[in-house]
């Protein structure tokens, strides 16, 4: 298959869902996840009409986003983000989706070089590990709270990956009552960012707005770790 192929079978697949969980289509996000693959494949998926692309590493999304410069796209940061990477991942980003805890939230604040403000999520750990990214679930209200005051960030949601021990479906249903606690504190913190390859219809059917799909639609990912 195809490039095009790919991602236009992945479209109805989200539309084929959409349309069976009662909710439009165009009430869903797509983002493809380009991580490891080269800039020449973003560029070939603009020209296919991608706009909303992802990468989960701040040096690839710098280099990137610097390559691609002209294009229009929206670039997701969607990988662990680290305090002393946050100037570069503001720079990058469009949308950050791992901010996971006060250092991470201030650090990307603090970073702001001028008024425009910067999109961010919340990262939700699913798991009961607590090494695995992402505030627990007791702690995202406080998070929120704490984002909110920082007149840099626009918080606009929360991020989760399933589990890989559980049925996504029930770890997308805690996601969609963290997500509803948030919307509570901040009515524009509406967007919830969940579901990849392997999990995104069930992540349609808990509520997901911003679907994070990478190869199903590149194909395998290069192996670079
Ligand atoms: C890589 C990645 C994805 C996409 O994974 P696929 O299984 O290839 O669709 C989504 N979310 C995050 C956080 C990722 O790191």
């Amino acid at each position: 298959m195809t490039l095009a192929a790919r991602l236009s079978a992945i479209d109805t697949r989200i539309a084929d869902a959409a349309r069976r969980a009662g909710r439009r289509p165009e009430g869903i996000t797509r983002i493809v996840v380009t991580k490891f693959h080269p800039a020449s494949l973003v560029r070939e998926l603009h020209t296919l009409g991608v706009t909303q692309v992802g990468e989960n590493r701040q040096q690839e999304l710098t280099a990137k986003r610097e390559e691609l410069d002209e294009l229009d796209l929206t670039w997701h940061f969607i990988g662990q983000a680290q305090s002393n990477k946050a100037g570069a991942i503001r720079r990058a980003a469009d949308v950050v989706h791992s901010v996971d805890r006060v250092k991470i939230a201030d650090s990307l604040h603090r970073a702001a070089v001028d008024d425009r403000l910067l999109d961010v999520l919340l990262q939700v750990n699913l798991t009961d590990d607590p090494g695995r990214g992402g505030a627990t679930v007791t702690e995202v209200d406080a998070l929120a709270e704490h984002v909110l005051g920082l007149d840099t960030l626009r918080l606009r949601g929360v991020m989760a990956v399933a589990p890989l021990d559980e049925e996504p479906a029930s770890a997308f249903a805690r996601l969609h009552e963290v997500a509803a606690r948030v919307r509570a504190l901040e009515p524009d913190a509406s967007w919830i960012s969940a579901g990849m390859t392997g999990d995104f219809e069930a992540a349609i059917d808990a509520g997901a707005t911003h679907l994070r799909i990478g190869s199903a639609i590149t194909g395998p990912r290069p192996d670079r770790g």
